[in-house]
């Protein structure tokens, strides 16, 4: 069963009645068992160009989509998590509810590199037939200028909120012009270079400063970087330092600018291709039953579920990051060229924590003018960076070892540096009472603090420059690896794209 495209839209502005629910139910619920379908597991942005790709070509097989959250979108969009004990026509019917359309939070797009947003905007599009971006389009409708500014801006927060371009020009409490013109150096792109390139601590440039500047300088940029100078290659950190200059006043593409969730568009487009798209539903486990069996089992946890169902795949494709596929997987069945990199780099996470309604909650000293949807906060006292998401919400992250973040007393201290960077912003009554979720003063709401843990590739040890792979084989010849597994690097796009060109072509081959 599939619904028509004015169906779709009479949802968004009606919310959906018990048919479209009861229709929407028959296009999101598990594929029968026993019919082989070729699966792909992630529904982030990986997931979502494969998933678009198989579709578009003749199919031998149904397709399924397996997403352990309740929307797809990965790292680029994610919605708020359910309630718990909800079924799922209720999850259904909360998802494209009226409020539940204008929602979407993060970490999100606003804080992506616009180079990464234009190559995903291409790409996307050109996936979608004339039919499906016309229908995308009404669905989500851009955001007018005068709703949206177009152009982020970075604030650099410490006791006052300094425009990096103020920043740069040395006329600030931030930075010393000295300070500035080194970070200026370090942002030139004929410097970035991976060859000769060694540990940036060592480096001349590094050693040529005076301790005071190396000291004062060390916080801003391990903030940038997300992790410490001393582990990370000269290249790396110039990188880093050229995209934080590069996307200050940087124009945020139109295309992801919208009024509505375009994650959701996208989901229904693929259900109007007949593309099982499974939110909540998370592969735990995924085995060959037999030698040179031509199916794989794979066990699922499906929320609405009370046992993990089974599904047959006659092809799985795993668009998730490489730790979460050890979770689910021996790390046998790894292509040998991602085990040896799993071994050698040490995961990373975020941790994340947000809070909703800025608009309404933003100190009386923070000008109001210099606070913009897509503003970027960089927070080097708290080794925190933030953003002003365009649905109003405010959020803190700062990454930390995968392994710390298994510890409780890693996360809390992580979590403490983000409520701090965070009380730069809101008043400590706001934040008392987005913990506690009660309204922090009459007529305000604070949506209640979230915090959450998100996976972002792999740390870097010393002198090694940025890895990138296209390798997506994976042991069982059915099985294919596709996503951003290495790198918390600014071209992540690179992986995702490359790899989902290979896992698509090698899939459609027979
Ligand atoms: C703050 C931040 C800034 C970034 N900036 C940039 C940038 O400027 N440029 C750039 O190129 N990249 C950037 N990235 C990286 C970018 O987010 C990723 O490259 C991209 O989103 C990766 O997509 P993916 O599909 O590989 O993974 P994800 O987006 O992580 O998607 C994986 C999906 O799989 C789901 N999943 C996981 N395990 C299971 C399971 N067992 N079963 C079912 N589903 C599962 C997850 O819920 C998730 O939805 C940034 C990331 C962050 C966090």
């Amino acid at each position: 069963m599939t619904l028509t495209t004015d169906d779709w839209l009479s949802l968004q502005s009606t919310g959906p009645s018990e048919t479209a629910v009861q229709n929407l139910l028959s296009c999101s619920s598990p594929a029968a068992e026993g019919i082989a379908a070729d699966v792909i597991v992630g529904g982030g942005l990986a997931g979502l160009l494969l998933a678009l790709k198989l579709s578009s070509a003749p199919s031998k097989a149904p397709l399924v989509l397996l997403e352990s959250r309740p929307s797809l979108g990965g790292r680029l969009f994610q919605a708020p998590p359910l309630s718990p004990g909800v079924s799922r026509a209720e999850a259904l019917r909360a998802q494209f509810s009226h409020e539940a359309l204008q929602h979407c939070s993060g970490p999100g797009f606003e804080l992506f590199d616009p180079l990464a947003l234009e190559v995903y905007e291409r790409h996307l599009r050109m996936l979608l037939t004339d039919a499906e971006q016309e229908f995308l389009e009404s669905f989500t409708k851009e955001r007018t200028p005068a709703e949206q500014p177009f152009t982020r801006r970075t604030l650099l927060v410490r006791k006052e909120f300094t425009p990096l371009t103020e920043a740069l020009s040395g006329s600030s409490e931030m930075l010393t012009r000295k300070e500035a013109d080194i970070l200026l150096q370090l942002a030139q792109p004929e410097n970035i270079s991976p060859e000769n390139d060694g540990a940036f601590e060592a480096s001349a440039f590094w050693q040529g400063l005076s301790k005071a500047q190396r000291e004062s300088l060390t916080p801003l940029l391990e903030t940038v970087l997300g992790w410490t100078l001393d582990r990370t290659p000269v290249s790396v950190v110039r990188s880093a330092v050229h995209a934080f200059v590069k996307s200050n006043e940087s124009e945020v593409p139109k295309w992801f600018l919208r009024t509505s969730r375009l994650e959701l568009g996208l989901e229904i487009v693929l259900l109007s291709r007949g593309v099982r798209a499974l939110t909540q539903a998370e592969l735990v486990r995924a085995f060959v039953p037999e030698k040179k069996a031509e199916a794989t089992l794979i066990q699922v946890a499906d929320m609405f579920a009370r046992t993990p169902q089974q599904m047959t795949a006659r092809k799985l494709a795993l668009a998730i990051p490489l730790m979460r596929s050890l979770a689910v997987l021996p790390r046998e069945q790894l292509h040998p060229q991602q085990s040896r990199l799993v071994s050698r780099h040490r995961p990373r996470s975020l941790v994340w924590v947000e809070y909703g309604n800025w608009k309404q909650a933003q100190l009386s000293t923070v000008a109001a003018d210099t606070l913009v949807p897509g503003t970027r906060l960089v927070c080097p006292v708290e080794r925190v960076q933030g953003a002003l998401l365009s649905n109003g919400q405010l959020g803190f992250y700062t990454s930390i070892d995968f392994e710390d973040s298994l510890h409780a007393q890693s996360v809390r201290e992580a979590l403490n540096r983000c409520r701090k960077a965070a009380l730069r912003f809101l008043s400590e009554p706001h934040m008392k009472a987005a913990q506690q979720a009660r309204p922090a003063a009459p007529g305000i709401t604070l949506m209640r603090e979230r915090i959450s843990l998100v996976p972002v590739g792999y740390n870097l040890p010393r002198n090694e420059a940025v890895p990138t792979t296209t390798e997506v084989k994976m042991a069982p010849g059915n099985w294919f690896s596709a996503g951003d597994h290495f790198t918390f690097a600014a071209e992540s796009w690179r992986n995702v794209i490359d790899s989902t060109h290979d896992v698509a072509q090698l899939m459609l081959k027979n």
